[in-house]
């Protein structure tokens, strides 16, 4: 247990093979000093330096890139009883003014690497490099010594097979590679929406549903085990989708998944011609039925699977380095969560996600929309809105139980008392509670039909699908405008 960092919520990782007894003494007061200090779980891939010196691995789900979208300033997402590590790493770097190195994509763990010591490692690759900080420049060419400091620690932590920074970069083509993104390219309101993947092993309910939607959305997202449920698959539901003539956006999260995983599930997704892939972290099992899982299920997070699946894409390679003859076509996603913690800090995770390859962000939904304006005023300060297309997210209240439930419930969604009050204003009547959360939800969609910045919505009427045709006809929102690639005109 460490003394100054939060508890741990796994033992330190274990070497997959054995050091010499010399390097196994020094692994273990390696391991005395940085657990004490700050709660070290021995990941071997250390980025103690860029986290303003507190270990991303003290987050029960190991993120090593950024807060998951339900954690708030004050609690973790998975454990309320302690703050979110990744809120702590921002503020910490905020004093000590190096905000801007929690940019770089970091890379996920090394396996070879995990459970052993790094010092060392920090040690040898000092002697093998050329140009290195030497102790005497610290006093007399501060800058030298400043500059080769970093280039030695960045040598380390990012190794060839992964070369993370903290840049933009454009995706490599030029015609769009799917509807949703043809659609978003025209500047007109893009809708996407949402479909519950069944719990059965008949597709029929995806058909009916998609069939319904087909003239109104310009894709239809399906997600992957959200909230750690198991449901039908959103490859499976993704192709049922496609087979119906409407455009899925496949989501595809990091838990429970490999790099091997994750890169072959992709892979398969595009052989069948599914060109949208929301790229996800995934809920912690804490937020599923029991019995719970074994916790330390996440290899990757959002933005490792954004950062590998751009690169596969762009630059044609496996992680492991091997060529793509044949390369994807995808149009990449991410989440995002208005009001996880500030809007700053919120912005700033999202710049990260969107160097690392999100081209469309779907958000969580959006009922404070005074606080809504404020996160994409941070996220034009970035100068973000030209870089990724933004769908704020719609949720249709159909209960005042639904409202409750959100508003208590939902990590990162805020639901302001007056909209709760008006659900429950509505009285017992079912059907009443219904008609008031349509109006709430026509009145936030007139709001975003005008909000500059924004390139549409993302609806997520869950288990009430039925109702989007009546929301979009009412409101007036434009239908998707492209119906085929080789369509003509599409604007670059
Ligand atoms: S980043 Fe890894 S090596 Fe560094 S303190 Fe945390 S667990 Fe230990």
């Amino acid at each position: 247990m460490s003394v100054f960092s939060p508890r741990r919520y796994q033992p330190p990782f274990s070497p997959l093979h054995r050091d010499s007894l010399p390097v196994r003494i020094f692994t273990g007061f390696e391991r005395t000093i940085k657990g004490a200090l700050w709660g070290c779980r021995m990941c071997g891939n250390c980025i103690l330096q860029e986290t303003a010196y507190v270990c991303p691995m003290t987050c029960p789900k190991g993120l090593r890139n950024g807060p998951c979208g339900g954690a708030t300033p004050e609690h973790c997402e998975v454990d309320p009883t302690r703050p979110c590590t990744w809120f702590r790493i921002y503020s910490r770097a905020e004093k000590l003014g190096i905000e801007h190195k929690l940019l770089e994509i970091n890379a996920p763990l090394d396996g070879n690497r995990v459970g052993h010591e790094t010092w060392l490692e920090v040690v040898q690759t000092w002697r093998e490099r050329e140009a290195k900080p030497r102790p005497l420049e610290f006093i007399t060419n501060r800058e030298k010594f400043k500059k080769e400091w970093e280039d030695l620690f960045y040598s380390i932590r990012q190794p060839d097979w992964w070369q993370g920074d903290s840049e933009y970069h454009a995706p490599a083509y030029d015609e769009p590679v799917s509807l949703l993104e043809a659609n978003l390219r025209t500047g007109q309101f893009t809708v996407t929406a949402e479909i519950a993947p069944p719990l059965g092993a008949s597709g029929n309910i995806i058909v009916r549903k998609a069939t319904m939607l087909k003239d109104y959305v310009a894709a239809a997202n399906f997600t992957d085990n959200a909230s750690a449920s198991p449901r039908m698959n959103s490859m499976a539901s993704s192709k049922l989708c496609l087979d119906v003539g409407i455009e899925p956006v496949m989501q595809l999260q990091a838990r429970d998944r490999s790099r091997v995983i994750i890169e072959a599930d992709a892979m398969g997704a595009a052989g069948l011609g599914i060109r949208n892939i929301l790229c996800l972290t995934g809920d912690h099992f804490r937020f599923g039925p029991s019995p719970m899982a074994v916790p330390n299920q996440f290899d990757m997070d959002s933005v490792h699977v954004l950062w590998m699946l751009r690169r596969m894409r762009d630059e044609g390679h496996y992680l492991d380095g091997r060529k793509i003859k044949i390369r994807p076509q995808w149009f990449l996603g991410a989440a995002a969560s208005p009001y996880g913690s500030t809007p700053k800090i919120e912005a700033l995770r999202l710049h990260k996600k969107i160097n690392a390859g999100a081209q469309f962000i779907q958000t969580q939904p959006i009922f404070d929309y005074d606080r809504f304006l404020e996160w994409l005023e941070a996220l034009d300060k970035r100068n973000l809105l030209g870089k990724a297309y933004i769908l704020p997210g719609l949720v249709p209240l159909k209960s005042a139980r639904a409202a409750h439930f959100m508003a208590e419930q939902v990590p990162g969604v805020v639901i302001p008392p007056e909209i709760v009050k008006r659900m429950d204003d509505a009285g017992p009547d079912k059907e009443a509670q219904a008609e008031t959360g349509v109006q709430i939800a026509l009145e936030i969609i007139e709001k975003l039909l005008q909000t500059p910045g924004i390139n549409g919505m993302h609806v997520m009427a869950v288990h009430w699908e039925a109702i989007v045709p009546r929301l979009l006809d009412e409101a007036g929102v434009p239908k998707p405008q492209i119906r085929s690639l080789e369509q003509e005109a599409i604007p670059a």
